[in-house]
């Protein structure tokens, strides 16, 4: 629906640059604007009390990252803890990058966005949001938007309309609002889900609880390795310093990554084999059952791989804590659930770990002069930038490698394009498609035979569309970004600044 364009209000808080989200992207964007941009003024603007996003929400037991901290941390603060890190020790990672660069001050907690409006005529993002401590509406306006507002709804997450819920006498929660007050000791657990949320809290319920059960309607696959990086442990006896530390190492993990991602294309099987190695190295099982449960029915790393340190989930299985049920959901009962197959599964809490919503741009309705944008309307430039939406830049990372190597990539292209406009004394940027675009084939954003998390298929439409050329698509490849993206020609044809493309050489004259 159209509306007309708000103007600023007077009292408006002016800044250069407008950060939505104190999640790891947030604060490592304002991080490297402070480094590379350090004459404009910005602020952070954070729907919660506190930093974190992610691992703020998320309050299941065991809650750990599932990639290594190595990558997923930033790569100008060496991480010097395990590599798979509990949430506690990535938020205690953030709170010290806050602390270290001064970047509290920029940052307002408990501002709701719900409104951002670009005014052409004032080249101006007008934001509003709600404040929570007196409930007021407030407005900044910024020259240009970051967006780091994460890629799902923190309050609502995906919960299936089974059949025979209201039955069901036990307790129900989803694993992304999990209260940490709830005893479950000595109960039957039955978690829904076999993704990595699943992975992380089945071993630690199994702790505690009297057995847990995994109700997953098909397999999937498990990476079991210790949590240390014996590559940093032997830097470090050797007095290595840990900046040097971080950098070797992360060049590690990405080349061994690089690897297995072109392994599980090339040689699934192969690698499959060794993923049951693996299990039967940590269970010491060499007959571990992988059938039915454990053999997935989709390539390795079309979905996350879900890491499992110590071959946590397969000792449980072993030691009888653990099981698992291969079937689909038909409907709860009073006392559990009963499967399609007619398997009954009792139990005192049910849990559901069943992904998120999409909830694209933060659920924040977008404007561009008084024109609502429909995300799906529009053609995404590299996974980061809108035709028709100027002055803004989205953080998207990566699936299936670290999500902070391309907060890092990202923070480094929009500081260069941030300078760029500076030395051009432009206002505004903008992407269009160029001559040669026009006609290429625009498909669905995510390229499902690649890779297809249920959310991302579920909130297709809700997303921007993609081309099929380089520079309109978000490949999920760190290894070709890494080269493409830093070296971005700004004065490519498919910048416009200031409203004229780039890259039109004015005539010499005769
Ligand atoms: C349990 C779990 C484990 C994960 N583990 C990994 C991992 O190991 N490796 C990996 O690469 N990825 C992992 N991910 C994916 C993970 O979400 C991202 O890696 C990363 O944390 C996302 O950070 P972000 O800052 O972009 O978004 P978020 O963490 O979602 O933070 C966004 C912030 O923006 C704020 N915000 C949103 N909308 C508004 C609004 N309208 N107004 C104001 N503020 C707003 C939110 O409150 C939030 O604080 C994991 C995800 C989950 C749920």
């Amino acid at each position: 629906m159209a509306t007309a364009a708000v103007a600023a209000k007077d009292d408006a808080t002016h800044v250069d640059v407008l950060i939505v989200g104190a999640g790891i992207s947030g604060i490592g964007s304002a991080y490297h604007l402070q480094e590379q941009c350090p004459g404009k003024s910005y602020v952070v603007l954070e729907r919660m009390d506190t930093f974190g996003g992610t691992w703020e929400t998320h309050k299941y037991p065991g809650v750990r990252s599932d990639s290594d901290l190595y990558t997923f941390g930033y790569r100008f603060k060496p991480w010097v803890g395990t590599p798979i890190a509990s949430a506690q020790a990535i938020l205690d990672y953030m709170g010290e990058v806050i602390d270290e660069n001064g970047i509290a001050p920029h940052i307002r907690y408990g501002h709701t966005i719900t409104r951002a409006a670009w005014d052409s005529a004032a080249n101006l993002w007008t934001v509003e949001a709600t404040r929570k401590s007196d409930g007021a509406s407030v407005t900044f306006t910024a020259n240009f938007l970051w967006m780091c507002q994460g890629y799902y709804d923190h309050e609502k997450p995906y919960t299936p309309d089974w059949p025979g819920m209201d039955q069901y006498k036990g307790q129900f929660i989803h694993a992304q609002l999990w209260d940490p007050k709830i005893d479950y000791t000595g109960k039957r657990i039955l978690v829904i889900g076999s993704g990595a949320t699943a992975a992380t809290v089945i071993p630690a319920f199994a702790e505690k609880a009297a057995h847990v059960t995994m109700l997953q309607r098909s397999p999937t696959y498990f990476y079991c390795s210790e949590n240390r990086n014996e590559l940093a442990d032997k830097l470090r006896a050797g007095g290595i310093d840990e900046p040097t530390i971080h950098r070797v190492v992360r060049a590690q993990i990405m080349h061994d990554q690089d690897v297995m991602t072109k392994r599980c294309i090339e040689e699934p099987d192969t690698v499959f084999e060794e993923l049951k190695m693996l299990v039967r190295a940590f269970t010491g099982k060499e007959d571990f059952p992988f059938e039915p449960h454990f053999t997935p029915k989709y390539r390795p790393w079309q979905q996350r791989l879900a890491f499992c340190p110590e071959g946590d989930i397969f000792r449980g299985v072993v030691e009888g804590k653990v099981s698992a049920v291969t079937d689909e959901l038909e409907t709860f009962t009073e006392k559990g659930v009963r499967t399609k197959g007619g398997t009954e599964i009792e139990a005192d809490i049910i849990v559901a770990a069943t992904g998120f919503n999409l909830l694209m741009m933060g659920g924040i309705p977008f404007y561009v002069d008084g024109q609502e944008v429909d995300w799906h309307d529009t053609v995404n430039y590299r996974g980061m930038m809108f035709t028709g939406v100027p002055n803004m830049v989205w953080v998207m990372g990566y699936f299936r490698a670290s999500w902070t190597l391309r907060v890092d990539m990202l923070g480094d292209f929009v500081c260069n394009l941030l300078n760029h406009m500076d030395k051009k004394h432009a206002k505004r940027v903008e992407v269009a498609l160029r001559d040669e675009d026009q006609g290429m084939a625009l498909s669905d954003w995510i390229e499902s035979e690649n890779f297809n998390p249920g959310y991302l298929m579920r909130g297709l439409k809700k997303m921007p569309k993609r081309g099929d050329k380089p520079e309109w698509r978000h490949n999920q490849d760190y290894w070709a970004e890494r080269d493409e993206i830093p070296n971005t020609d700004l004065e490519g044809s498919e910048f416009l600044y200031d409203g004229v493309r780039a890259g039109k050489k004015v005539a010499e004259p005769a």
